[in-house]
């Protein structure tokens, strides 16, 4: 037995995993594409089935009293697309908004608004993913209560091909394009701030099938 722990403690130093090691949230002063290169080496490190973001009662002790995230990701209320778990994130280092079809509107805006200038956001993700129901929605016109408004929010961004699956995955990734252009036309904050270059606005996809997440534009 006393031969393995120092073996377990010796791989854990490699890997980064030591407590003494800091995590990417603990360091403070770090640029949008920092932000941006932690977030795919997360989702890298989902993929690999090597979480390090899991000692989450230390997490509570660390963020008690104040948190300093360095992103936050629009995303699919979906439960198979939850951002903290993909992109390997502890307590304290993400802000999450989550809706139906990952889509923006007044309160999302104030919600984002709030990331980037009064905190510590240096980067607004939009992220859209494959197998999306309010996408599927959009496509098959459905009309119930206020789901009808949330779809109609995503028709303008319909795109049509020979399967449902590839109409879908196209349809859901222009979304996030159109609604990177209305965060940016709407929101005179967000825009001067990525004038600025303090942040980026970057557009994102989801493979629910594989668990790889992609970018697909970036705003400087
Ligand atoms: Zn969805």
């Amino acid at each position: 037995m006393f031969k393995i722990i120092p073996l377990i403690t010796g791989v854990l130093f490699l890997l980064g995993c030591n407590s003494n090691t800091p995590k990417f949230h603990e360091i403070i002063s770090h640029t949008p594409q920092e932000s941006i290169d932690e977030l795919l080496a997360g989702n890298q490190r989902f993929l690999n089935d090597e979480l390090i973001n899991i000692n989450h009662l230390e997490q509570i002790e660390l963020t008690k009293h104040g948190h300093k995230p360095h992103a936050v990701i629009l995303s699919c209320m979906d439960s198979r697309v939850p951002p903290e778990i993909i992109f390997d994130q502890g307590i304290g280092n993400i802000f999450v908004i989550r809706n139906a079809g990952n889509l923006e509107d007044h309160n999302v805006l104030g919600s984002l608004e709030y990331t980037v200038h009064h905190s510590t956001a240096k980067v607004i993700m939009v992220m859209g993913h494959s197998h999306c129901g309010a996408v599927t929605g959009a496509l098959d016109d459905i009309k119930h209560g206020h789901l009808s408004q949330l779809v109609e929010q995503i028709k303008p961004s319909i795109q049509n091909h020979n399967t449902k699956k590839k109409s879908v995955i196209e349809t859901a990734k222009q979304s996030v394009h159109f609604t990177i252009k209305d965060i940016l036309h709407r929101s005179k904050t967000i825009r001067q701030l990525v004038k600025m270059k303090k942040i980026e606005l970057v557009g994102a996809f989801y493979d629910i099938e594989t668990g790889e997440v992609k970018i697909l534009e970036e705003y400087k």
